[in-house]
């Protein structure tokens, strides 16, 4: 039988309730932290632990068969992948959000500023849905700087509670998007029965949670 591969996140926010949601699944796995691979002892899967933003690319090209990540990722990625489930956890928003000093009160107020980001991608598509013209800067981390730092009017980014951005003096005024952690596999799985196996075993997971 041929062996599938699951990508999940090796270390972050995803990695705990991922490596949770397989256990559940009763599947047997070392969770080492040093090793890329795990195999699974009790059914036909090895477990690829790499950084989130690899794994829409992985799953797309089928060195995995399937990924867990959040749906922000696959977005940003904008990969050709099946969503299989939705999984409950690592909920988040991406919003736009200023200074609470800003003359900037809506998305029209864009028109000619500039949004630091390190989601750019998802990002253009909704300024050019809104027909906004701005200038898009992307950094890789510590978004909420940039206003302060005169780098950007605006930023566009995740946020969980909220807090990040108060203690930056920024505050949230558009929400863009909302993600949640995803079951993707590569197009055309979805239908081979160890697939079908392992989504009904996330499946009743998931609803004995409920
Ligand atoms: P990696 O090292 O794998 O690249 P990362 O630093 O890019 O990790 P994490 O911060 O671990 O990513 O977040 C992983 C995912 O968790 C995000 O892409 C998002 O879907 C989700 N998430 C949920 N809440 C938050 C939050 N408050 N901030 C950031 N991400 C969040
Ligand atoms: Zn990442």
């Amino acid at each position: 039988m041929k062996t599938l591969k699951i990508a999940i996140q090796k270390s972050g926010r995803l990695n705990e309730k991922s490596v949770e949601l397989l256990k559940n699944c009763g599947l047997s796995f070392e969770n080492y932290k040093s090793s890329l691979i795990s195999n699974v002892s009790n059914f036909p899967l090895e477990i690829l632990f790499l950084r989130d933003d690899d794994i829409p690319e992985y799953v797309q090209d089928g060195i995995a068969d399937l990924g867990i990540v959040g749906e922000n990722v696959i977005s940003e990625t904008g990969v050709d992948v099946s969503f299989l489930q939705m999984l409950g956890f690592g909920k988040c928003t991406l919003k736009l959000a200023v200074q609470t000093h800003s003359t900037i009160e809506n998305i029209a107020d864009l028109n000619g500023k500039s949004i630091a980001t390190s989601y750019p991608v998802i990002l253009k598509n909704f300024l050019d849905d809104n027909k906004i013209k701005a200038e898009i800067r992307t950094i890789s981390g510590s978004v909420e700087i940039a206003p302060g730092l005169g780098l950007s009017d605006a930023i566009f980014d995740i946020v969980s509670t909220g807090g990040t951005l108060k203690s930056n003096g920024l505050k949230p005024f558009a929400e863009v998007m909302k993600s949640e952690a995803v079951l993707i596999g590569r197009k055309g799985i979805e239908n081979e029965p160890l697939i079908v196996e392992l989504i009904q075993r996330i499946q009743s997971v998931l609803r004995a949670k409920e």
